[in-house]
């Protein structure tokens, strides 16, 4: 009942030219229908991205936005209603680079998530624990909190408007995936904690994983019952291996 979501954050990686590039060889990709796919750009690119993936069944996110929908003077942010009105569906929030370099905090994302609602976005929650977290037995812990101040405010209903990404801080970027039996476990303790509030939304709530998503082990991961799709970081940037993971969903 839930559909797959493959989404690829391209962080601050391109330049016009190689996104141009990029986006001709997504466009040449064969996508499969059942999954929901989508890409999140430096915002620069989301026009570009816009244009260009309007032919295939690519959706654009922002990766990140400001906690209020309304104009202001914030020199630098890009409301979540700028992203709609530049034909993003998607945004992210609360990844974990955001949080470790910038500061932000659980209310923060709490805010930007209810701020992309707000306009008609669907914020992708990102949640997870780092080594040392993991290290000391606070998995549960840590995604839990991450989730409470959405629950709080939205109850599992609202977060079913989104998407949860399971992303373990120790696996984004360095190669080490958690296996498939160890993303299961996290996002199957995720699903029963939302079942425990709301057991039909809980049902319906996409919880996709990241961190060092590759081709090569994108089948195993999403054959997991409760893993629905990734969101794929480096692989992304890739159209034949973003492609491949797509179909593996
Ligand atoms: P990665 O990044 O696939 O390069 O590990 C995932 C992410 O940060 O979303």
């Amino acid at each position: 009942m839930r559909r797959p979501l493959v989404a690829g954050n391209w962080k601050m990686h391109g330049s016009r030219q190689s996104v141009e590039t990029l986006l001709e060889q997504l466009a040449s990709q064969d996508w499969p229908d059942q999954v929901e796919l989508m890409v999140a750009p430096p915002a620069l690119f989301i026009g570009q991205c816009n244009e260009r993936l309007q032919s295939t069944p690519i959706r654009v996110a922002g990766q990140t936005c400001a906690t209020q929908a309304e104009p202001g003077a914030l020199t630098g942010e890009i409301s979540p209603a700028q992203l709609r009105d530049a034909g993003c569906e998607f945004v992210l929030v609360g990844h974990s680079e955001r949080r470790a370099l910038f500061g932000e905090t659980d209310e923060v994302v709490c805010k930007k998530f209810a701020a992309a609602l707000a306009c008609g976005l669907r914020p992708v929650l990102c949640v997870g624990e780092t080594q040392a977290e993991r290290d000391a037995g606070q998995t549960t812990t840590v995604v839990a909190r991450q989730l409470q101040a959405v629950l709080d405010t939205f109850g599992v209903g609202g977060l079913a408007m989104g998407v949860v990404a399971y992303e373990p801080v120790w696996a984004i970027g360095t190669g080490l995936t958690a296996t498939p039996e160890q993303a299961q476990e996290v996002h199957a303790m995720i699903r029963a904690r939302l079942a425990m509030l709301d057991d039909e939304q809980a049902r319906k709530v996409q919880i996709v994983y990241g961190g060092s998503v590759k081709a090569d082990n994108a089948e195993a991961l999403f054959a997991m019952p409760d893993i629905d799709g990734g969101l794929v970081g480096g692989a992304s940037l890739n159209a034949d291996e973003f492609g491949a993971i797509a179909r593996a969903a």
